[in-house]
């Protein structure tokens, strides 16, 4: 049996090293709130993507895209609310059936969920590259490396274009 002076000790202690050392979560959610999520930890990259199936399927300029291994994502609510679609086997996204909100899109290919940044608002973006700038439709001159499409890890030609 554990003396009650030494529950309370532990119970009103500093955090735990393993406490310290929990991964970061950031709060994520649909336009309208019924969909809800988290995302736990570092992605594996951050970045915009600049093809076309990203610039049609969000209806705006660019896609500013983070990259999740799938156990970091976790979805808190509204699961049954989510609608997918793939227009190809590489790319499954989903969105909110309520309000139509995008939310995030798997990558079989990769084991790799983008997560939009858009939609996990505290998240600290910093965005290391920009992928399919061959396609562009809106040129960042931001400094960042351009790919012309993908890096070579990733099945492209790992191919850098000018600003
Ligand atoms: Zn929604
Ligand atoms: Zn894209």
């Amino acid at each position: 049996m554990v003396p009650d002076d030494k529950l309370h000790a532990h119970a009103s202690a500093a955090p735990t090293p393993a406490a310290k050392n929990t991964p970061p979560t950031w709060q994520g959610a649909c336009f309208c709130g019924t969909v809800r999520f988290t995302v736990t930890g570092e992605p594996e990259a951050m970045g915009y993507c600049h093809c076309d199936s990203c610039r049609h399927w969000s209806a705006g300029p660019v896609n500013a895209f983070t990259l999740w291994k799938p156990g970091a994502l976790e979805v808190t609510q509204g699961a049954e609310s989510i609608g997918t679609f793939h227009k190809t086997p590489r790319s499954e996204r989903s969105w909110c059936r309520n309000c139509g909100g995008h939310l995030f899109t798997h990558h079989p290919h990769w084991n790799l969920t983008d997560v939009y940044a858009a939609v996990i608002p505290d998240f600290p973006f910093r965005p290391a590259v920009h992928v399919n700038y061959h396609e562009t439709r809106l040129p960042m001159r931001d400094g960042l490396p351009k790919l012309h499409d993908l890096p070579a890890e990733m099945g492209g030609s790992g191919a850098s274009v000018p600003e």
